[in-house]
C-alpha cells in the first residue's frame, strides 16, 4: 500500500511498529485495485483458497455423524461449488478484466450470483443463493488468513471498527503492539484495557480502511495521535528516534516513581493506580503506585465461566496484598459498554442509562451477596484499612444504605457459618452522575470516602455516550458545568471530613492534573504506565499556582481560554516534556 498519513485520539502512550491486523475480517472485502502485472498472483491466491476451503468441507462431510446424514447432501453441493466456473472461474476472469484483487473479485462475483439464485422462482434454487454466500464467504476468510499467516510471527498492529474488550482479550496478547479503532473514545473501555496492557493505542481514527490493508506495515503514535502506513526509510528513523526519546524520558521517571509524589511546594498527593486483572496488581510497585484506587472488578464476570464466591475471595485477598498500600476494589460495574450476557439478554433500548453498576447489582442479589462476601472475608486476613469497597454508579443515599444494610446481613451469616471475615470495611460512593455531584454533601454523611468518575460524570452532565464518536467533541473535561461541579464535590467531601481521590482518565492528564489539584484533590488514580509521568509532573508543580488557576478557571466560561491559561502553565512548568504526555482535554476542539 502506498505511504500514507491518518489521525486519530491518543488513548494509550507509547510509539509502535507493526504489521496490520484487522479485526472482524470476515465480514470485510478488501477492495484494492491491483497492477496488471499483479494478477497472476491474485488468481493464484484465489485458486489456493478455493482449494482450501474444499479440503476443509472434505474434512468437515467426514465428521457428520451417521443420524445426521442427509447433511452430508448439504456439504456435498458446497464442494460442488468450489468446483464450478461460475464461482471460480468469474472470479478468476475478473480480476485479470478489471483489475483487482483476488477478494473485492470474488465478493462482486458472489454478489452477482447470490441476485440470480434470489430471483428464481424454485425455492429449492433461491436456497441455493444462502449456500453460494455461505461458501463465498469462507472463501474470503481464506484470503484474508493468507495474509494473516503471512504475518504470523510479526508484531500486530490491532485495527477494526470497533474493538470490545472481550475481542482484545482473545487475540495473543503478546503480539499486539498497538490497537487502532475507527469507533470509541478514550474512555470506553477498550481504550482504559489498552492503557492497562500498556500498548499504545488510538480510536477514532477514520479512513483506515481505505488508506491501508492487511499486512501492512505500520507505525502508531500513541503520543501525538499519527498512523502511518507504509512507512518509508526516513519516518522509520524519525520513529526510532522519537521512540528511543520516549523511552529515555520513560525510564527515568520510572527509576524516579519510587519517590513520593510532594508538589514543590510540600503538598504530599497519592498517585494510585487504576487495574482491571487481578494479575496486574503485582507488578504496580514498578510503576510508583501508592497503592491501587481503584480495581474494577467486572472483567471477572464477563467470560464465560462465572466466578464463584470462593474465586472471589482468592481474587480479591491477592489483590490487597499485592498492592503497594490500600486497594479499593469497586463492586461489580457491569452494563453499557461491558454488558453481562444476562444484560444483554434484557435488550435495553439504551444500556448507558439503563441498569448499570449499582443498580444491577441491587436487583441481582445473587451476585452482589457473593461479591460482598468474598470482600468481608477477604478483609479479615489483611491489616486494618487495607481493604475498602467502592459503589459505582451512584443516584442516591439510599442505595448507599441499602449496600450497607447488605453487608450488615452477610456479616452476620458469615458469623453465624464461623467464617472467618470483617465485620466492616470502609464504603466509598463513586461519584459521577450529575445527582450525585449534587447531593454530594448528603453522599459524604453516608460513606467514608469519594473517589469522581470524571469519565462518566462528563459524559451524564454533558448527556452524551462516551463510546460515540460523532458526540465526542463534547467530552469537554473543561466545560464550567464539569469544573464547578468537581469543584462541589471536592468541598463537598472535605467539609464533611472525608478523603477525596479522582480515578477517570482526567487523572492522568496532564492538564486535569493541574486543575484537580488546584481544587484540592487528595488522590488521584490511573492506569499503571500513566503513574511515573504524573508522579513526575507532581514534583515539579506549585499547589499554590494550581489553586490560583482553578479559581480563575472557576470564574471563566471560555473553554478557549481556559486551555490556554493550563497551557501556559504546563508549558513553563514542562516546556518540552510535555509532548510525552497524552491529553484528551488538549485534544478536544472547544
Ligand atoms: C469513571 O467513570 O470515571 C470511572 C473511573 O469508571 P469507569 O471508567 O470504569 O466507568
Ligand atoms: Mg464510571
Amino acid at each position: 500500500m502506498a505511504r500514507a498519513h491518518l489521525y486519530g485520539t491518543p488513548v494509550s502512550p507509547g510509539i509502535s511498529l507493526g504489521t496490520l491486523h484487522f479485526l472482524h475480517s470476515e465480514n470485510f472485502v478488501d477492495r484494492r485495485s491491483i497492477k496488471p502485472e499483479e494478477a497472476a498472483r491474485e488468481q493464484a491466491l484465489l485458486q489456493g483458497a478455493i482449494d482450501a476451503v474444499r479440503e476443509d468441507l472434505a474434512a468437515a462431510r467426514e465428521k457428520v455423524p451417521d443420524d445426521l446424514a442427509e447433511y452430508r447432501e448439504v456439504i456435498d453441493a458446497q464442494i460442488e461449488m468450489t468446483r464450478d466456473p461460475k464461482l471460480g472461474g468469474a472470479a478468476a476472469r475478473r480480476i485479470a478484466e478489471e483489475g483487482i484483487c483476488a477478494s473485492w473479485a470474488l465478493h462482486k462475483t458472489i454478489e452477482e450470483l447470490g441476485r440470480i439464485f434470489d430471483a428464481m422462482d424454485d425455492p429449492y434454487l433461491r436456497e441455493r443463493a444462502q449456500d453460494i454466500r455461505s461458501v463465498g464467504s469462507r472463501i474470503k476468510g481464506w484470503l484474508t488468513g493468507a495474509a494473516e499467516r503471512e504475518a504470523e510471527d510479526a508484531d500486530i498492529i490491532l485495527a477494526a471498527e470497533d474493538i470490545s474488550p472481550a475481542d482484545v482479550m482473545d487475540v495473543d496478547l503478546k503480539r499486539i503492539r498497538g490497537i487502532l479503532t475507527q469507533e470509541g473514545g478514550p474512555t470506553s473501555h477498550t481504550s482504559i484495557l489498552s492503557r492497562g496492557l500498556h500498548i499504545p493505542a488510538l480510536v477514532c481514527v477514520t479512513g483506515l480502511r481505505l488508506a491501508a490493508r492487511e499486512g501492512d506495515s505500520v507505525i502508531v503514535d500513541g503520543l501525538g495521535g499519527g498512523v502511518l502506513i507504509a512507512p518509508d526509510d526516513r519516518d522509520a528513523q524519525r520513529f526510532k528516534a522519537r521512540a528511543a526519546e520516549y523511552a529515555d524520558w520513560e525510564s527515568s521517571a520510572r527509576t524516579m516513581s519510587q519517590w513520593p509524589a510532594d508538589t514543590v511546594d510540600g503538598l504530599r498527593v497519592d498517585v494510585m493506580a487504576n487495574i482491571e486483572r487481578a494479575d496486574e496488581a503485582a507488578s504496580l510497585e514498578g510503576f510508583g503506585a501508592d497503592g491501587i484506587g481503584l480495581y474494577r472488578t467486572e472483567f471477572s464476570f464477563l467470560g464465560r465461566q462465572k466466578p464463584t464466591e470462593e474465586s472471589l475471595f482468592e481474587e480479591y485477598r491477592e489483590v490487597a496484598e499485592k498492592s503497594p498500600g490500600k486497594a479499593v476494589i469497586r463492586t461489580l460495574d457491569a452494563g453499557a459498554d461491558k454488558l453481562l450476557d444476562a444484560q444483554e439478554a434484557l435488550k435495553e433500548p439504551n444500556p448507558a442509562l439503563g441498569l448499570r453498576g449499582i443498580r444491577y447489582t441491587l436487583r441481582h442479589p445473587d451476585i452482589f451477596r457473593s461479591q460482598l462476601s468474598a470482600l468481608l472475608r477477604a478483609g479479615a486476613h489483611l491489616p486494618e484499612g487495607r481493604l475498602s469497597i467502592l459503589l459505582p454508579l451512584i443516584d442516591t443515599v439510599e442505595e448507599v444504605r441499602a449496600v450497607k444494610r447488605i453487608m450488615q446481613e452477610i456479616s452476620h451469616e458469615l458469623t453465624a457459618r464461623r467464617i472467618p471475615h470483617a465485620e466492616k470495611l470502609p464504603v466509598g460512593v463513586m461519584v459521577e452522575t450529575p445527582a450525585a455531584a449534587l447531593i454530594a454533601d448528603a453522599l459524604a454523611r453516608e460513606c467514608e470516602f469519594f473517589s469522581i468518575g470524571t469519565n462518566d460524570l462528563i459524559h451524564y452532565l454533558m448527556a452524551i455516550d462516551r463510546n460515540n464518536r460523532h458526540v465526542a467533541y463534547l467530552n469537554q473535561a473543561l466545560h464550567p458545568a464539569v469544573v464547578r461541579s468537581l469543584k462541589r464535590i471536592i468541598d463537598a467531601g472535605h467539609r464533611e471530613g472525608i478523603r477525596v481521590s479522582a480515578c477517570g482518565e482526567l487523572s492522568s492528564d496532564p492538564y486535569g492534573i493541574v486543575l484537580l489539584l488546584g481544587m484540592g484533590i487528595d488522590a488521584v488514580s490511573a492506569s499503571p504506565s500513566f503513574l511515573p509521568g504524573i508522579k513526575h509532573l507532581i514534583r515539579k508543580l506549585n499547589s499554590q499556582a494550581c489553586s490560583e488557576l482553578a479559581s480563575q478557571l472557576l470564574m471563566s466560561t471560555d473553554i478557549s481560554a481556559c486551555k490556554h491559561m493550563l497551557n501556559e502553565l504546563l508549558q513553563r512548568t514542562l516546556g518540552r516534556e510535555l509532548s510525552f504526555h497524552t491529553s484528551t482535554i488538549m485534544g478536544t476542539p472547544a
